[in-house]
């Protein structure tokens, strides 16, 4: 078939493979023959247009002059696409040297390039054959979408879906990268958020991701081109360093701070910190899981010194917070304090209950923080779901309590301070003396401040109006005793 290729050879060629018979039967008269093999070849010729046509990969013929053509009309919404192909001189060069291949190797030669246009990428594949007339095929598939699918699939095995970041399977690969070899200067840092949980049960899970988010961004700035940042864990980061000294590393994290309290000065809702630690190899073999270890106890002990102080400002925080977002206003904690100081002091309670009673009547709305807005500052009345979120509050803020170590102790007063003397109320539905006292203080002393003073959804009653309501629903709402009590000191003020 060689000599097929050698243009002085066409003729041969054409008698041979159209009409198909030798030089000797010229004589004789071959006009039906020729018609049909003309038919033939319009029908051939018909089908590959079509076939062309349908396909949706581009044809370009190169020819033996050099130039490239587009062959049959391709899809006409893409005819842009293979016009900008054709016109870009890179591609070009790329393609005129898979022809040269092909050509050379007598073989299909496949090539892969890429055209950006209108800030999109696009992804193609060539294919180059040569035909018997020595011509060269070129056909161009449209890759883009399996690209795209190739790089979703890849980021989805390699990164984590919140934060972008590497996830903790691609940090070990990593880790392993670099595992036993002699390495200077190889570095681990473990950077884990303060209190998310806290952040979670209060603020909401979403707002969390937020946070989360917020520190990954800060961590790949910081370390985009000095380290490998990875998402390893919930609320934890871990960043691989190489060739950086103990006092550059040092560096870094009081940078990491500043960029933070940057972060913090933006936000008027709950500020973040974080606590880090690392481990750097000055010389030797590099053993990561030891590493790690060590980089981790460093961040617990960092942790743990700043521990009960980030807590209580956490919990400072968010009642500022609910100052904000609630009705509650300093006079009011106020007034509540000195009105069940009174009763405390009155029935006799000891020291450690008086303090609890004015911690509970400052603090125990601060599960409020994590009822949304929209129901807390509803101006009319709740309806029945709304109710049932409204009520979370009890649980939530007995949470925000056990995790700061100056409430701790009314954490459980927190969760009872809606229950009712006749065992009606929330969460539990405790009874009578089951309530401890200083709930069933705060309830007379909270509903009395709250029907004489104005709220979002009504007026401020008068005085009279509120005692009285407080003596209608004494044993239903209130324990007797002590609304006789209350009374008797309203009277007297
Ligand atoms: P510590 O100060 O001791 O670090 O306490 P912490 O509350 O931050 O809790 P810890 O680091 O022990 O646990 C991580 C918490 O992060 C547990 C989980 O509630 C939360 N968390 C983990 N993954 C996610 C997430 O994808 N989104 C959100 N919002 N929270 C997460
Ligand atoms: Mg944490």
């Amino acid at each position: 078939m060689k000599e097929l290729f050698d243009i002085e050879n066409k003729k041969a060629f054409t008698k041979e493979k159209i009409i198909g018979l030798g030089e000797a039967s010229f004589r004789k008269s071959y006009y039906s023959e020729l018609q049909e093999k003309l038919l033939d070849l319009e029908r051939i010729n018909t089908r590959s247009r079509a076939l062309i046509a349908t396909i949706p990969d581009f044809l370009l013929v190169s020819t033996v002059d050099g130039g490239t053509d587009l062959f049959g009309e391709p899809n006409k919404h893409r005819n842009y696409i293979i016009k900008g192909i054709l016109e870009d001189a890179k591609i070009m060069v790329e393609l005129e040297a898979a022809v040269k291949n092909a050509r050379k190797s007598r073989e299909i030669i496949s090539c892969n390039f890429s055209y950006h246009m209108n800030a999109s990428i696009y992804y193609f594949e060539a294919r180059v054959n040569i035909s018997e007339f020595d011509e060269a095929l070129i056909i161009i598939r449209d890759m883009t979408e399996r690209m795209q699918m190739e790089i979703k699939l890849r980021e989805m095995a390699e990164k984590d879906s919140l934060t972008k970041l590497y996830n903790r399977h691609c940090f070990m690969e990593k880790l392993n990268h670099f595992e036993g070899m002699n390495n200077k200067d190889f570095a681990l840092l473990v950077i884990d958020i303060d209190g998310l949980k806290l952040v979670n049960d209060t603020l909401g899970h979403p707002y969390g991701d937020t946070i989360i988010i917020a520190i990954a961004n800060i961590l790949s700035t910081l370390f985009l081109h000095t380290g490998f940042v990875s998402r390893v864990g919930g609320d934890e980061f871990g960043v691989i360093l190489s060739g950086y000294s103990q006092d550059q590393i040092e560096k870094m994290l009081e940078q990491m701070e500043e960029m933070l309290d940057e972060y913090n000065e933006k936000i008027d809702v709950l500020k973040i910190s974080v606590s880090s630690g690392y481990s750097i190899l000055r010389e030797g073999i590099v053993k990561t899981n030891a590493m790690y270890q060590e980089a981790d106890n460093n961040m617990y002990q960092n942790k743990l010194l700043k521990e009960s102080s980030i807590r209580n400002s956490l919990v400072k925080t968010l009642m500022k917070t609910l100052e904000v977002k609630d009705f509650i206003t300093e006079g009011h904690a106020d007034r509540l304090e000195e009105l069940s100081l009174k009763m405390a002091k009155a029935l006799k309670l000891n020291m450690h209950q008086v303090d609890r009673m004015k911690l509970l009547a400052r603090f125990h709305d601060i599960g409020k923080v994590g009822i949304p807005d929209k129901i807390l500052m509803k101006p009319s009345s709740l309806t029945e779901e709304e109710w049932i979120i409204m009520k979370t509050h009890s649980n939530i803020g007995k949470r925000i309590a056990e995790a700061s170590s100056e409430l701790k102790d009314i954490s459980a007063l927190i969760f009872h301070h809606h229950e009712r003397f006749d065992g009606s109320g929330y969460p539990l539905g405790l009874k009578a003396t089951d309530i401890p006292i200083e709930c069933r203080i705060l309830s007379i002393v909270d509903t009395f401040d709250a029907m004489t003073n104005d709220r979002p959804y009504r007026k401020a009653v008068p005085i009279e109006a509120a005692t009285q309501e407080i003596i209608n629903c004494s044993e239903t709402q209130f324990d007797s005793a002590l609304v006789n009590l209350f009374i008797s000191l309203i009277e007297r003020k």
